[in-house]
């Protein structure tokens, strides 16, 4: 029998096509070599997995709910909108799946501490949680520039009982941050384990940070076949920032008839710096650890980006969302600001639910989808709850008046 996509990609190395790999410093590859050894064999071992399991079900509050949201389908005239409801996930967005996974996986290592860096305060928040459940130590780098813009997180984080380390050099965002925390990494990886924010960095993070995700599209897919008697969507959406909710949620679709969708931030406009579409503009390029499609400066450095919301603001995507737009399995949708900010607004009103930022961008483009082809049934990852955003959405796009 032919091997499921998932279990065949990426190969044993961590490529898909050309994309992935593992470009790291001499001084971790022992390091990593000992996280791919230790997660091919977790991965299939029952204890770990049953214990995954019972986290998703009675800490997380998995499975998340499948809803046919009806007056948004009304609103944009035909086609059937679906939510997978990731902002009812503990934390409220899709992070703590992986996050959970991963501090599982480093107290099965015997690990004392897991680290990471953070840009606006999302993952950090996330794996701090994972921290405070496994009683493990945790480290969070962060710009000093972001730290003074996501004050909230930082102290999150802080009451969580983590460790937030500021990063003061260069811009202090998030490049700096990796760079500092990789640095920090490389003295400790006997007794502390990175835990990557999304589906990037060196092998086997992208596919690992896949897995743990893909209970997402595992559970939508048997919902949705459950609510219309066994039918599939036509289209599967997510947004795109490094990918991680979008290949959790395509991951249950992948071998089946069904069109997939990830929605990349178009931000002000087409121009480099004033978007972070890296699928739609980037150009292939190797930066933190592996090679795929990247916004890039003429000198080949990682260019500035721009996204109303931060969790989508990075200048490449994961590798295997590059192999997938170049197969030709996933098509790349852009949604820009202003029909971002008017999909935030119209679900908060026809549904009573506020979303992020980012699940906006693919909400406003689903709504396109659902008003072309009015026959077709749409299901949206709503990857996080927007109560994060509202005050930078208020301040900056008054409240409308009607629908
Ligand atoms: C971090 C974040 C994203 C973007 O990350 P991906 O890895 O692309 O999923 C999307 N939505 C929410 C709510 C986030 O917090």
């Amino acid at each position: 029998m032919e091997k499921s996509y998932l279990a065949s990609h990426p190969d044993e190395k961590g490529f898909f096509g050309t994309y992935g790999g593992a470009y790291i410093p001499p001084q971790l590859e022992a390091a990593f070599a000992e996280i791919n050894e230790a997660y091919d064999k977790l991965s299939k071992s029952y204890d770990f997995l049953a214990e995954l399991r019972a986290i998703r079900k009675h800490y997380q509050g998995r499975p998340t709910p499948v809803y046919y949201a009806k007056n948004m389908s009304d609103y944009c005239g035909g086609g059937r909108i679906y939510f997978k409801r990731e902002d009812l996930n503990h934390t409220g967005a899709h992070k703590l799946n992986h996050c959970m996974a991963e501090a599982l996986l480093a107290k099965y290592l015997g690990k004392k501490k897991i680290m990471a860096e953070t840009g606006a305060g999302q993952h950090g928040v996330a794996l701090a949680t994972a921290a405070a459940y496994f009683g493990l130590e945790c480290e969070i780098h962060m710009g000093e520039v972001d730290i003074e813009k996501e004050k909230p997180n930082v102290i999150r984080m802080q009451i969580l009982g983590a460790k937030v380390v500021p990063v003061t050099h260069g811009l202090k965002t998030l490049k700096e941050a990796v760079d500092s925390c990789f640095e920090a990494y490389i003295s400790q990886s006997d007794t502390a384990l990175y835990a990557i924010g999304s589906v990037v960095g060196p092998h086997p993070f992208p596919k690992m940070v896949r897995d743990f995700q893909s209970i997402v599209g595992i559970e939508a897919r048997e919902q949705f076949m459950e609510m219309t008697g066994g039918q599939l969507p036509d289209s599967v959406v997510a947004c795109v920032g490094g990918g991680s909710n979008a290949m959790g949620i395509f991951s249950g679709f992948i071998d089946d008839p069904v069109k997939l969708y990830g929605v990349e931030p178009m931000g002000k406009g087409t121009k480099l710096g004033e978007n972070a579409a890296s699928l739609t503009y980037g150009k292939d390029g190797i930066m933190h650890g592996f090679n795929s499609i990247m916004l890039q400066t003429e000198e080949g450095e990682p260019a500035p980006v721009y996204s109303i919301a931060s969790g989508l603001d990075y200048p490449s995507v994961g590798p295997e969302q590059a192999y997938l737009k170049t197969v030709g399995r996933t098509i790349v949708g852009t949604a820009n600001d202003e029909e971002t900010i008017d999909a935030f607004y119209k679900i908060s009103r026809l549904e009573g639910i506020i979303p992020a930022l980012e699940s906006s961008h693919a909400i406003a483009f689903a709504m396109k989808l659902a008003r072309e082809n009015p026959k077709e049934s749409i299901l949206i990852n709503l990857s996080g709850r927007g109560d994060k955003d509202i005050d930078f959405v208020v301040e900056n796009y008054p409240v409308p008046e009607g629908i």
